[in-house]
C-alpha cells in the first residue's frame, strides 16, 4: 500500500469531489434510480450515496491513510454493489458513477482491485462504519 499515491490521486480531484461529498444531503432520492437497490429489496448497502460515502468519502475523510483491510472493504463496495451503469439520478447534480469510478481507480492502483459481480453474492457486512 502506498499512501502517497492515494493522497496524490485524491488531491488531483479534491476540489470537485469534496464539493460533491459536501453537497450530498442524504436525501436517498438516488436510491430510487439504482436497479441494484431495487433488486436487493432496498438493502441500504446498495444505496448510491452509501456506496460513495463509504468508499471515496472514507478515503477523503482518512486523508488516504486507510488500512489495507479498509481498502479491501471499499473494494467490496465499489465492485460488488455497483456496475457503473450511470442510471442513478441526483437532483443536486452529484455524479455518483464518476465518484465510484475514481474510488475504483485508487483501489486498483493499490492492488485492491477485484472483479466481484454483484450476482455472485452479497457484500461483506460491516462496510458502513
Ligand atoms: S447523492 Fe444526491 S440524491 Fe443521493 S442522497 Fe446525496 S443528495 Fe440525495
Ligand atoms: S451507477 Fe452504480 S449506484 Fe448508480 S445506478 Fe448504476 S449500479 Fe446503482
Amino acid at each position: 500500500m502506498n499512501t502517497a499515491v492515494i493522497q496524490d490521486m485524491l488531491q488531483q480531484h479534491k476540489k470537485r469531489m469534496k464539493l460533491n461529498l459536501a453537497a450530498c444531503a442524504g436525501c436517498s432520492l438516488c436510491a430510487e434510480s439504482c436497479f441494484l437497490f431495487e433488486l436487493h429489496d432496498h438493502d441500504p448497502r446498495y444505496m448510491p450515496s452509501f456506496k460513495v460515502l463509504n468508499s471515496l468519502g472514507k478515503l477523503y475523510r482518512t486523508h488516504g491513510r486507510s488500512t489495507q483491510e479498509q481498502l479491501q472493504g471499499m473494494a467490496e463496495i465499489v465492485w460488488r454493489t455497483c456496475v457503473l451503469c450511470g442510471r442513478c439520478y441526483c437532483p443536486f447534480g452529484i455524479d455518483i458513477p464518476n465518484m465510484i469510478a475514481l474510488a475504483r481507480d485508487i483501489l486498483r492502483a493499490q492492488g485492491s482491485a477485484g472483479v466481484y459481480p454483484h450476482s455472485i453474492g452479497e457484500p461483506d457486512d460491516a462496510q458502513g462504519e
